[in-house]
């Protein structure tokens, strides 16, 4: 039973090195049942200058659970059941590019959805509904978290398309160089889809920060464990604190004029 006490407007679904915000105060965790099995797992509750925020590892804490196993609509419905309405997922992502490099930020406008066999909607009958994806982010987010990364002087590229893989292995260098020359995409990634699709079902403002750790195999650069850790650390205190920037400038509500997320049941129910 959840109560007024445990509610969030705002959500972060962190990704790979990040399982504690470590940003909250007056934490609690709370474990939320949904219609769809137990989310990945339980929620932390707690505060940023008095505003409510909700925090869940996406692959667990400790990395249990691999992508293609990450129970994408238990993890949206409980976030949604708290209340939330904006979504900053956070998540580790690879580079296509040569422009975009190990260490820089990416806050993504496209995705190409190259997964395989996931859950992705909420809607399998008797209701139905196709929601749109023509601009998969919520654009409101996007600014302000773009005005922030200048701000701070992040290493941030402003737009990005996300190519997300089924996983859990990485691409052959055949697949990385389709990604990268007739795909056209920028970054790659195993986790995006379907939470973002979810998440637009469930009418939320979502918006990714994707952090780079290495070069996707196309580049054909040895890299070592140990390269991809060190950048991984500095990237998750980058993403620490630019949250805590986010978190604190987040009005109330989503700017119309920006997005229709809150709507986007409108026109999608049949
Ligand atoms: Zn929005």
């Amino acid at each position: 039973m959840i109560t007024t006490k445990d509610k969030a407007k705002i959500g972060i679904i962190g990704g790979s090195g990040l399982y504690d915000p470590k940003i909250l105060e007056n934490t609690r965790e709370i474990k939320i049942y949904t219609p769809y099995g137990e989310p990945s797992d339980y929620i932390l509750l707690g505060e940023l200058e008095g505003k409510s925020v909700a925090f869940l590892p996406r692959h667990g804490r400790g990395h249990r659970i691999p992508p293609h196993k990450i129970n994408y609509r238990a993890n949206i419905w409980a976030l949604k059941e708290l209340g939330v309405k904006w979504l900053i997922s956070v998540s580790a992502v690879g580079s296509l590019r040569m422009d975009y490099k190990p260490g820089d930020f990416v806050i993504p406008d496209q995705f190409i959805d190259m997964t395989k066999g996931r859950d992705y909607t909420f809607f399998d009958g008797p209701v139905v509904a196709h929601v749109s994806m023509a601009d998969p982010f919520c654009n409101s987010l996007r600014k302000i978290i773009l005005d922030i990364v200048r701000e701070m002087k992040i290493q941030t590229h402003e737009r990005g398309t996300y190519i997300c893989i089924e996983g859990p292995r990485f691409s052959t260098r055949a697949e990385s160089r389709v990604w990268k020359e007739v795909f056209k995409a920028d970054i790659i990634g195993m986790t995006l889809v379907p939470e973002v699709n979810l998440a637009c079902e469930a009418q939320m403002c979502y918006s990714t920060i994707a952090m780079i750790t290495d070069y996707d195999v196309f580049a054909e650069l040895p890299v070592t464990a140990e390269e991809v850790t060190k950048v991984m650390a500095e990237n998750t205190e980058k993403a620490r604190k630019l949250l805590y920037e986010v978190i604190k400038r987040l009005p109330e509500e989503p700017d119309e004029r920006e997005c229709s997320c809150c709507h986007s049941l409108k026109t999608a129910l049949l």
